[in-house]
């Protein structure tokens, strides 16, 4: 067991969500009792929110919305999910900032990186909102690039109810086997989705690992940052 130092969590939008709601105040309240327990063992934590529960700038053609407009759109969604987090967090007792790559002040911080190293250094766990703050990007790419610059020692990729990557869909393919271990090469060559290529590159490029688990069950979050999950682990 070999506990990280500092960590980057990437929830997805969907992670906050159940079937027809966009945010399941359980889930929140559950998820923040986790991250306490976290935020408890001294880690540094910072997160990174998807917007995939309200929209993704992929379903700008289905909806008639050009696609840089459905993106900021999508950018705005990670910030309500953002301030959703920070306030279930808030409640547990957990102090909290909340850095937005597209400036609103009167909302959040905008994000300098020097600062939020030093409110993780403070203790303080950072919610990074708005993406990169630019469209044709995706919340995974974010998580790769925020992740480089307060050089966190992993990103944990919090998945919905799938427990790693797979070499078939498990859902739909009973005989889908898990790898334990991927480099990024694989990911790329086997043609393996568990991230856009723009995200997987980032984090081959800049030498991040990255853990794919399951969030569904109460405690994973908490055993991923210990380096004590059966997920499926993904290096250079
Ligand atoms: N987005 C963007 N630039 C970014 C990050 C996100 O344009 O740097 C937009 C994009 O439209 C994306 C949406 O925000 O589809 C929501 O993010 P994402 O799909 O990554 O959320 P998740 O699937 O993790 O919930």
């Amino acid at each position: 067991m070999n506990m990280y130092k500092r960590v980057l969590l990437k929830l997805s939008g969907e992670a906050l969500s159940s079937p027809g709601n966009s945010f399941d105040p359980q889930i929140l309240k559950s998820l923040a009792q986790e991250l306490k327990e976290v935020h408890e063992l001294g880690v540094d934590l910072a997160i990174v929110v998807g917007g995939g529960n309200f929209i993704r700038g992929k379903m700008a053609e289905t909806m008639g919305i050009e696609r840089v407009q459905a993106d900021y759109m999508g950018m705005l969604a990670t910030v309500i999910n953002a301030l959703a987090v920070q306030s279930a967090l808030e409640q547990e007792g957990v102090p909290t900032r909340v850095q937005t790559a597209i400036e609103m002040q009167k909302v959040a911080e905008p994000f300098i990186v020097r600062r939020a190293i030093r409110h993780l250094e403070k203790n303080r766990v950072v919610i990074f909102g708005a993406g990169t703050g630019n469209p044709y990007f995706s919340t995974d790419t974010t998580a790769a690039l925020r992740a480089s610059e307060i050089k966190a020692d992993v990103i944990l990729m919090a998945k919905n109810g799938v427990d790693g990557v797979y070499n078939a869909d498990p859902k739909t393919n009973p005989d889908a086997v898990k790898y334990d271990s991927l480099t990024y090469m694989d990911l790329i060559q086997e043609g393996l989705a568990v991230m856009d290529t723009t995200a997987t590159s980032m984090c081959m490029d800049n030498d991040i690992d990255l853990v794919v688990f399951n969030m569904n069950e109460h405690g994973n979050i908490l055993k991923a940052v210990k380096g004590d999950i059966t997920g499926t682990v993904i290096s250079k």
